[in-house]
């Protein structure tokens, strides 16, 4: 019965005159993440967007995936005259099962004859007639029925579906997310996608110490948060590790094999993220939870970039990520029993408070800029 979808969004709307630029970028990610459902017309007024289209359930399923839209409601638009409007209300409230109810009406459209309160009782009125079970409350009403009296119509209303909220993918510039196969780092893409950054996936592959399955792993991640970009399709760049992995395994120290890693893979991605025009790396990092992310490790790790390293998960504990990771649709897929290439060269006992000197002393013996100059340019793109 509805064949209008109305879109809400929330924060974009503060932010001045960069607003029209924010709403196209929101309009481009509807546009695409509608592709195949049959939609009408798109037009924007007050702060809102208003789809015309037959498939208001396939299209609101898509769009509770689209961050920047805070909630949806299916809408019925009617001609401008009473009678139309009363049977519109009347269609509205039995597609709801509330036990009270109230009428708001707005009415930018100042050409109908009456005003909103006056709109507001009669249709309340029309109601109550037709629902013995109805009652009235203005103050904690079930279900509140909009009408909207504008040029081209009645719009009524009275379901709203909450979305996800935060900014358009692709407000905020590029990120580059250091995708592994586990739960965290999907969960940290996505977190930051949520803030507007077009983000790429860099994944680091060691084989034939890891199998093609892990990277199969990593790309059904991919294309999982490539739900949540607002684009056609994700990109995930595929790094060959494996020489870099020999060369850590030959220097002396052992316990820094992993402080190592972690130092090449940030050198390896900030490489990528200039290349690519990135602003940020970002990874799945969250404080103490393993010994690569204590605060002496992390100080170590990062030394060796000036390039901003986002770590959405610095504060949440294990099962706050676990929540966020079912909730996106990527748990049941990280916790796929593949190796990575972390869990393939794990020493016996990390080093849980590396330091910048013990580390540059174990690499004083590696070709560094060698390495990484060879392991950027080993990297793949697939788009997924
Ligand atoms: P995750 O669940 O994301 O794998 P984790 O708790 O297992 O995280 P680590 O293995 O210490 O943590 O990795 C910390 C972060 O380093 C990851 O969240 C990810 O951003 C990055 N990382 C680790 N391994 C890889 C890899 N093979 N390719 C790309 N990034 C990686
Ligand atoms: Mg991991």
């Amino acid at each position: 019965m509805y064949h209008i979808l109305l879109v809400r969004y929330g924060e974009i709307s503060l932010k001045g005159r960069n607003r029209r630029m924010f709403e196209d970028i929101l309009i481009s990610n509807v546009k695409t993440a509608l592709q195949g459902i049959s939609i009408g017309e798109i037009s924007r007024t007050f702060g809102r967007i208003y789809i015309e289209t037959d498939e208001w359930e396939a299209a609101a399923e898509r769009l509770q995936k689209v961050f920047g839209i805070v909630s949806l409601s299916p809408v019925l638009r009617t001609d401008l005259d009473l009678d139309s409007i009363k049977d519109a209300a009347v269609r509205v409230m039995a597609d709801t099962n509330a036990s009270t109810f109230k009428v708001e009406t707005r009415r930018p459209n100042k050409a109908f004859p009456m005003q909103s309160p006056e709109i507001s009782r009669t249709i309340g009125g029309h109601v109550l007639k037709n629902f013995s079970h109805l009652q009235v409350d203005v103050h904690q009403p079930d279900v509140t029925l909009e009408i909207e009296i504008r040029r081209e119509g009645a719009y009524l209303y009275s379901r709203t579906i909450p979305c996800l909220g935060g900014l358009p993918a692709g407000v905020s510039g590029k990120g580059l997310l250091l995708l592994s196969g586990g739960i965290d780092s999907p969960v940290a893409g996505y977190l930051a996608m949520k803030r507007g950054v077009a983000v790429e996936g860099l994944h680091f592959h060691s084989y034939p110490f890891t199998t093609e399955r892990s990277k199969e792993k990593v790309m059904e991640l991919g294309r999982i948060l490539g739900q949540y970009t607002g684009q056609e399709s994700f990109k995930l760049w595929i790094c060959h590790f494996t020489e870099v992995q020999k060369a850590i395994q030959k220097q002396p120290y052992e316990s820094l094999r992993i402080t190592l890693m972690r130092r090449f893979m940030l050198r390896i991605a900030a490489k990528l993220a200039e290349q690519q025009k990135a602003l940020a790396i970002i990874t799945g990092d969250s404080l103490g939870q393993v010994a690569s992310q204590t605060m002496e490790s992390i100080f170590t790790i990062n030394a060796v970039t000036t390039m901003p390293v986002y770590r959405p998960l610095i504060g949440m504990d294990k099962q706050e990520i676990v929540d966020i990771s079912r909730q996106i649709g990527t748990y049941e897929t990280s916790i796929l029993p593949y190796d990575d290439c972390c869990t393939v060269f794990v020493p016996k006992n990390p080093a849980t408070r590396p330091t910048v000197e013990q580390a540059l002393e174990a690499e004083s013996g590696m070709d560094v800029d060698g390495l990484v100059n060879e392991a950027v340019a080993l990297t793949e793109l697939v788009e997924l």
